[in-house]
């Protein structure tokens, strides 16, 4: 294709502020799917993104467009993902497009992941659309937010289109903008060939297929490959455009984006940001920005049921098939047996991951709390990387480092006190804040990324009643007065509850930990102490009191048989007990323990 006919772009936009539906329509408009074939959020095609309603992969779809000018041109549609676990991938999708469709509600305005993704956008210097989407809704108001969006990208309040993605209503003059508006692609026709990768996704049965945005040169079929963050090559088998399904071409040129595959099995040998070249005369400088993914949140899964510990290794391993961000390595506790630690981008990662295990390959499992990475460093100068709390090293410290992000938050003016009082409390920094309209406001803080692991986004939602959205981006790191505090039971750690938390927040976490273990492990022969120690200093104590009576002393002596039920159901019961020490802890209070938060 002539570059001068291709428009590739993307659809910027809040979960459920409509892009999926918006998507549905231009593949309407464009004729690639009938009617008939017709379904909701056709490129979605997970499962789980269909039942949690985000965008975890993003796809790349081609539609051909006939416009006001009667020349017939070619849209690239690349989804990117949402969720701020995955913003460099939405990066490297940006990068691969022109220009963006800033998609906002027009009953809710623009929330701060839009923005974050849209301050992206522009970094890569991507041609706006303004667009308010859902104008049928009787709650929309299209006048109130067009001036919110015009405020923010600098506009006219007249230049924001207004569509309805459910009824069709505006997207015709949409794409007639977006031809008019976007450049075309631009890049050398006959130098050696780059093309970057923007997604990769495991297939059962083609192994891994990988979308690029050709830049300079041509991709075309049987060529040798080469992947230049390693220099692996590889052979082509097929190269192609998904229209809406998968559809073989001869070959991709400048600004064209596709598919290739070449009969790798693992994405993490096709890696999203790397660039392609030919292997034979290829090219000497990888196109900007490339990243490896990295984990930045630990946790520990355990198979509730110990004999699943296969099942559950198999089960990573095919996961991490199409995840290169996933990594695991086994781990064994006291407390839980054997599992792996994980690493994720982040918590939704994290709860997909798990989500995924539990439904797609019927595991149960148990996941300690989720840990940061830290950096310690010893006095004698010697430094340690630091993703399970128990692996805190003893000694002498000089200094722990914390991963740290930028948050953006975006709230009706009435929660600012109420988000202060958050942000200060998980040990934030405010960094500026603007009103974006009257009575909206963007507050941009540095928080600790540990703060934001846990519940931050809970609490955010409950203390502005949902009102107020926060995106965060990772910032490097600082160095912290961060202590690990272990818990005891009668003087044995107990593995999967140490935790590295702010000294300020020791004392906090050490009572709440010991009084819940108090409250869950049941009374032993014998009284046992529940502690909570930083080092050899005990800062939090309680006690699980001896069981008075022996239990068989209810039965009064008399009746045999009921005697031995109970012992048999004693029997069962102790089947699955950990011993901790000489403690017997059902695997219940461990499970609740940690699952409470
Ligand atoms: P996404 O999360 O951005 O992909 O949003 P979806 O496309 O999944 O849409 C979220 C919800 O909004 C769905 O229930 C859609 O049916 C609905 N929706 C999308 N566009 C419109 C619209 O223009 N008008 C109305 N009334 N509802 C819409
Ligand atoms: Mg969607």
């Amino acid at each position: 294709t002539d570059p001068a006919l291709i428009r590739n772009f993307c659809i910027i936009a809040h979960i459920d502020h409509g892009k999926s539906t918006l998507a549905d329509r231009m593949l309407q408009l464009s004729g690639i799917v009938e009617d008939r074939q017709m379904r909701a959020q056709y490129l979605d095609r997970m499962d789980i993104e269909r039942e949690r309603g985000i965008t975890i992969k993003s796809q790349a779809v081609r539609l051909p467009f006939t416009a006001l000018d009667d020349a017939t041109y070619v849209l690239n549609l690349i989804d990117t993902p949402g969720h701020v676990d995955f913003s460099y991938e939405v990066s490297r999708s940006l990068a691969a497009c022109e220009g963006a469709i800033l998609l906002v509600d027009a009953a809710q305005g623009i929330e701060a992941q839009t923005l974050a993704n849209l301050y992206m956008a522009l970094e890569n210097d991507l041609a706006i659309i303004p667009v308010l989407n859902k104008i049928d809704l009787p709650a929309a108001q299209p006048e109130k937010y067009a001036e919110e969006l015009a405020g923010i990208i600098g506009c006219e309040p007249s230049d924001v289109l207004k569509v309805s993605a459910k009824t069709g209503e505006g997207v015709e003059e949409l794409l007639n903008e977006l031809v008019r508006q976007v450049p075309a692609p631009v890049g050398v026709a006959d130098a050696p060939a780059r093309a970057m990768i923007f997604d990769s996704v495991y297939d059962t049965y083609r192994g891994v297929v990988t979308y690029v945005r050709v830049v300079d040169g041509e991709l075309s079929t049987r060529e040798r490959i080469e992947m230049m963050s390693t220099g692996a090559t590889h052979e082509m088998l097929e190269v192609g455009v998904i229209s809406p399904e998968p559809t073989k071409v001869d070959g991709l040129g400048v600004g064209e984006v596709g598919y290739i595959i070449t009969g790798v099995k693992d994405v993490r040998q096709s890696k999203v940001g790397d660039t392609i070249t030919s292997a034979a005369k290829g090219a000497t400088e990888m196109l900007p920005g490339y990243q490896d993914a990295k984990p930045m949140v630990f946790s520990g899964l355990y198979p509730i049921e110990g004999t699943d510990y296969p099942v559950l290794r198999d089960a990573l391993e095919k996961l991490q098939l199409n995840d290169a961000a996933l990594a695991f390595e086994p781990e064994t506790s006291a407390a839980l047996g054997f599992g792996f630690r994980c690493g994720f981008l982040g918590l939704l990662h994290l709860e997909i991951t798990r989500a995924r295990l539990e439904r797609e390959f019927d595991l149960a499992l148990i996941s300690t709390a989720p840990n940061v990475v830290y950096r310690v460093v010893m006095e004698d100068g010697t430094e340690h990387t630091v993703t399970n709390p128990s692996e805190f090293p003893e000694g002498k410290i000089d200094q722990v480092f914390e991963p740290v992000v930028k948050a953006t938050l975006l709230s009706p003016s009435d929660y600012v006190g109420a988000i202060m009082e958050l942000c200060q409390g998980r040990r934030g920094n405010l960094l500026g804040m603007d009103y974006l309209s009257e009575d909206r406001v963007e507050m941009r803080y540095t928080l600790p990324l540990a703060e934001i692991v846990f519940d931050f986004f809970d609490q955010l939602k409950s203390r502005t009643k949902g009102y107020a959205s926060l995106d965060y981006d990772t910032s490097g790191e600082q160095a912290s007065d961060l202590v690990k505090v272990d818990i005891l039971l009668q003087g044995e750690t107990v593995d999967a509850f140490s935790a590295i938390v702010h000294r300020d927040h020791a004392y906090a976490y050490g009572t709440e930990m010991t009084k819940k273990l108090r409250e869950l492990i049941p009374r032993q022969q014998y009284e046992v102490p529940v502690q909570a120690a930083i080092g050899s200093r005990v800062i939090a104590r309680e006690n699980i009191r001896a069981i008075r009576k022996d239990v068989l002393s209810k039965c009064y002596g008399g009746d045999i048989s009921r005697k031995r039920k109970l012992l048999e159901k004693q029997k069962e019961g102790k089947k699955r007990m950990k011993m901790v020490g000489r403690v017997e802890v059902p695997q219940e209070a461990f499970i609740s323990a940690l699952s409470t938060g």
